[in-house]
């Protein structure tokens, strides 16, 4: 198996206020090509932190330990390198510009081609992520579309430059239900047609564990879990993702951590 990622004792400091918060602490995390890796955990527990921390875009000097990247550039290029999807697709997305445009000029700026080379690109990016109309799509702004196919479009102009690893950091999160099903599935295959490693960050541990094959819990900035995702769903070894897991669950018992605390929206 070869390894794209390596993270040794990584501890993430930032300064707020003239005081230190430790987002991260002695994070030790390896990540294997191709694989689909989830990131798990409440509210605050650090998952965006090393997110960012993996793409290489924190200040040095909030750093300290190694992340070595064996299976990317050494300073990877978000976006050509490493896809990012958010949560909120408006944050990324330009209002003014139409959608075509935007991914035509990601696919110029990181592959070298024509607008015209890129536009066909960005038509097939569309098709890719089942926009309805591709052809219209292209010409469409982002206000006309749904908060799905604003997401669709995000998630397109992500792997436009056909990045190895994909970010998908709470991508699902402001989407209903039975739209989070849709993009889970759009994820899943779009990830195995390009080869790409995923790195699913999500507070939804069920969510999760439909799309990851390993799970790592975050804690208060610690990693306090990591394994296959059916050891973790059936015998975690730790009481907070048994905790995570009664939540999600909803059983009629006194969850351990109430749904409140965790961010569920459902
Ligand atoms: P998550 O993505 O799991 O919600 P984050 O990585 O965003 O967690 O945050 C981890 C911790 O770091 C939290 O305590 C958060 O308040 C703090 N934090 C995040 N970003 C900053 C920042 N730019 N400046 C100061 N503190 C931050
Ligand atoms: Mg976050």
């Amino acid at each position: 198996m070869t390894t794209l990622l390596s993270i040794r004792d990584l501890t993430v400091n930032y300064r707020r206020d003239g005081s230190e918060v430790a987002a991260l602490r002695s994070i030790n995390l390896d990540i294997a090509a191709s694989e689909r890796l989830a990131i798990i955990g409440e509210s605050g527990s650090g998952k965006s932190t090393l997110a960012l921390a993996i793409a290489g875009l924190l200040p040095a000097s909030s750093i300290s330990g190694r992340i070595d990247r064996p299976g990317l550039d050494h300073a990877p290029i978000p976006g050509r390198d490493i896809g990012f999807v958010f949560q909120d697709p408006s944050g990324s997305l330009d209002p003014v510009m139409p959608v075509g445009k935007q991914i035509a000029e990601v696919v110029r700026t990181h592959l070298g081609l024509t607008w015209r080379q890129a536009y066909a690109k960005a038509r097939t990016l569309l098709e890719r992520v089942r926009l309805p109309d591709p052809d219209s799509a292209l010409d469409a702004f982002p206000h006309q579309l749904s908060g799905g196919q604003k997401q669709r479009v995000a998630i397109a102009a992500a792997i436009a430059a056909g990045p190895k690893l994909l970010i998908a950091d709470e991508a699902t999160s402001a989407l209903d239900t039975i739209v989070q099903a849709e993009i889970v599935a759009l994820i899943r295959q779009l990830v195995a047609e390009d080869g790409m490693t995923l790195v699913f960050i999500s507070h939804d541990i069920a969510l999760a564990a439909e799309l990851a094959e390993r799970i790592a819990v975050f804690r208060h900035g610690e990693l306090v879990e990591c394994g296959a995702t059916a050891q973790i769903v059936e015998t975690p070894r730790q009481a907070y993702t048994r905790a995570l897991l009664d939540a999600h669950i909803g059983l009629d018992a006194e969850p351990l951590l109430g749904r409140h605390s965790l961010g569920h929206t459902r």
